[in-house]
């Protein structure tokens, strides 16, 4: 790596964006197209055309050899397949590069090699990808070679989303007329598009490749499934922000370089609260770019890591009893002059609106809190949220006290009293140290979802995750409060005392998703479970709210999904289930049949053989320490023996049920447990025995190595 990259000159490099585009189309085109991207409308074959000349020549100029439509189908990866450019030679055998506008377009492929949840057996196995012209196209460079990507969405034959961007662009679409139509009838008439923004914090563990490559469970399933955390513990004052150490500070500036040569803002890093656990966060962006960004930040992490000699974990949960790692996604809505609709605003107009457009969210988020706890529901999320560490899996939404006066005051159609201006100014006490104006909420960490000044911060996405759900979910659920607000002001006779009760009836049956406390506490728990809120535990009792009668007619009414497109999804999400938790009981069994049962049964035998030499060589000698070990370790042993059986029968058993929910409630109820007690035992034998005896690198060696 040179060593003095100037950031100006890389940035974007290798990106065919919008300055790209405007230098080597046409002016027509280039204006046409613009206004495609800004606004929708249909694209035809000759601006494609010209576009994918102006493309190919840009992607040749920089060495690409192939194009791929680039497209995030329901594995929560990306998925591509490479076709190179050129063509059969000329007559004189000269190199020919091809690439029409209606390869830019449309791609085809085998739609039956993708989880596509029953939709093709009603239909034909084709699916298509088609260009999404609002994400700019990119060249990824690696071992491979230069590939043009072009970001596309993915439907069945029949034109079903297959995928997770079509829905996300559907319900960006959704939101935008939404609000125009609600800023319309408050009156607002200056913004012509309003856009979702999203800012994704993520978390990663960074450990050395060659602990990782002797650890199984982390090669096949991402997380540990044996292990404790050794003496020294998780101490998370030692490490969140401290100073960044060599190795980890190579990666990172290896990371950013790469991230900013595809146009992705990185701007965050810092170390987290668990130790070898650290965050990159970019620059908030358009949901649909921010989400195409994070699949690429997630893809680069786990190469630079390979190529440093490190293994980058995204798992949610990769080691028991240490922090998990999240995805933070920040969420806004802005117009395309300026205006965060999250934004308090400073005039009394905007005030109002803000008031207005906060309690049309309270009521979106309370209606659909199935769908939002859903959203950001994977297998890996299962083993992290609700513990101390991460939101509980109760959903609430935090807005701090000042702003719940406000609205409560708003509700009743008046202000708030005046003893809540205290003093917002922070001094230090050093005069030389300049005074501050303090944020006018504090930060709550325990909420799941909390209003953060000018954005509502979703704090539940797994780190492995994609963010698409969560925007999707945010923008439908929104994109339905405000279409009902509208409808009320429009026809209103007096839109103001509209406003004022809309604002009322919301709080008044939705406010009591409101909550500022500890989300960690048993209060919580209790008062929750008080205000009728849902406490869905988990990624199996999640999954059915996609297809709850709410949901569907949320979905149905705005145009994101059909009813045949979310059961086909629900289908999938057990399936995925099933899968994930079928992998993991299986490496336990694998790891515990091969190597960590033989280790223990070598080491019994070990000490039985000291003990009886021992007894040999000195017959008084008292061997009742090594004794009380072996009578010990050989108990744990038996109960390992014992859960191992049971969880092959169980596996076995699984195998069996045919029903996609059922199994995935098998696995949950049934093989889980078992997975857990098999694990408990070993666990404690590990603490127990000789380090140079265990198979498998310890949580001690992984996590204070890097
Ligand atoms: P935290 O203090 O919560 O760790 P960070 O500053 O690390 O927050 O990250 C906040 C994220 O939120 C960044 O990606 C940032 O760009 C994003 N963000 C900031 N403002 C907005 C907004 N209006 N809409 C969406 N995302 C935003
Ligand atoms: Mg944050």
């Amino acid at each position: 790596m040179s060593k003095n990259v100037k950031v100006e000159e890389i940035f974007g490099s290798r990106v065919f964006d919008r300055g790209e585009m405007k230098a080597r189309l046409s002016k027509e085109t280039y204006k046409k197209l613009e206004k495609i991207m800004d606004s929708g409308a249909e694209l035809s074959l000759d601006i494609a055309d010209e576009v994918a000349a102006a493309m190919k020549d840009w992607a040749i100029e920089k060495g690409a050899t192939h194009f791929t439509h680039w497209f995030q189908p329901l594995t929560g990866f990306t998925a591509e397949k490479h076709v190179a450019f050129i063509d059969s030679p000329s007559e004189r055998g000269k190199v020919v590069y091809e690439f029409s506008g209606k390869e830019l377009v449309r791609g085809e492929l085998d739609a039956s090699s993708f989880p596509n949840g029953g939709l093709r057996a009603t239909f034909e196995a084709r699916g298509y990808t088609t260009w999404d012209c609002t994400s700019p196209a990119f060249i990824k460079e690696d071992a491979i070679g230069k590939i043009l990507c072009i970001p596309t969405a993915f439907c069945s034959y029949s034109g079903a989303a297959l995928d997770l961007k079509t829905p996300l662009l559907r319900s960006m679409q959704a939101v935008n007329s939404a609000s125009l139509r609600l800023l319309h009838a408050l009156g607002f008439y200056s913004s012509k598009r309003v856009t979702p923004m999203a800012g994704a914090e993520q978390e990663y563990f960074l450990i050395s490749k060659d602990k990782f490559l002797k650890r199984k469970d982390l090669v096949y399933t991402g997380r540990t499934l044996f292990g404790t955390m050794p003496a020294k513990d998780q101490d998370s004052a030692a490490h969140y922000s401290g100073a960044i150490n060599e190795r980890v500070g190579a990666f990172m500036k290896a990371v950013n370089l790469e991230l900013w040569r595809y146009g992705v803002p990185a701007k965050i890093q810092h170390n987290e609260v668990a130790p070898s656990q650290h965050e990159i966060c970019p620059v908030f962006l358009s949901a649909n770019i921010s989400t195409d960004h994070n699949q690429l930040i997630m893809e680069i992490l786990k190469k630079v890591a390979d190529r440093n000699n490190l293994a980058c974990i995204l798992h949610e949960k990769p080691f028991d009893g240490i922090n998990g790692s999240g995805k933070h996604t920040n969420w806004s809505l802005i117009t395309d002059d300026g205006i965060n609709l999250l934004s308090p605003g400073d005039t009394e107009r905007d005030r109002l609106r803000f008031l207005l457009i906060l309690s049309c969210l309270i009521k979106a988020v309370d209606r659909h809190a199935g769908l939002v706890r859903l959203s950001a529901s994977c297998v890996g999320n299962d083993y992290r949220l609700g513990g101390n560490e991460a939101p509980p899996s109760v959903i609430s939404i935090f807005i701090g006290e000042k702003l719940e006066k406000e609205l409560l005051a708003a509700a009743e159609n008046s202000v708030p009293s005046e003893d809540d201006d205290e003093n917002t100014l922070i001094s230090t006490g050093v005069s030389f140290l300049s005074s501050f104006n303090k944020d006018s909420s504090d930060r709550n960490r325990t909420s799941p979802f909390a209003f953060v000044g000018n954005r509502f911060e979703f704090r539940m996405v797994g780190s492995s995750d994609s963010i698409a759900s969560a925007n999707t979910v945010l923008n439908s659920i929104s994109a339905q409060s405000f279409n009902e607000a509208a409808e009320i002001i429009e026809n209103a006779e007096n839109k103001e005392a509209a406003v004022y009760r809309i604002i009322h009836d919301n709080i008044a049956q939705h406010g009591r998703i409101v909550f500022n406390g500890n989300g960690y506490s048993e209060e919580w728990r209790a008062e929750a479970e008080r205000r009728g809120l849902k406490n869905i535990s988990g990624a199996a009792a999640a999954i059915e709210y996609i297809v709850a009668p709410e949901s569907i007619s949320l979905f149905e009414e705005i145009g994101v999904l059909s009813e045949e497109e979310l059961r086909a999804r629900c289908e999938i999400r057990y399936e995925s289930f099933v899968r994930q938790l079928h992998i993991e009981a299986l490496s336990m069994v694998n790891i515990a049949q091969k190597q960590l049962i033989p280790a223990i049964v070598k080491y019994t035998r070990d000490m039985a053989l000291s003990i009886s030499a021992v007894k040999k060589a000195c017959s008084g000698a008292d061997t009742s320490v090594q004794e009380n070990a072996l009578t010990y370790i050989s108990s744990l042993l038996r109960e390992a023996g014992n859960a191992l059986a049971a969880l092959e029968k169980a596996i076995s058993r699984a195998d069996s049920i045919t029903d996609v929910r059922e199994k995935a409630f098998f696995f949950k109820d049934s093989v889980r447990p078992l997975m857990q007690e098999l694990r408990a035992p070993l666990d404690i034998i590990e603490k127990h025995m000789d380090k140079k005896s265990w198979p498998l690198p310890s949580y001690g060696d992984l996590l204070f190595d890097v």
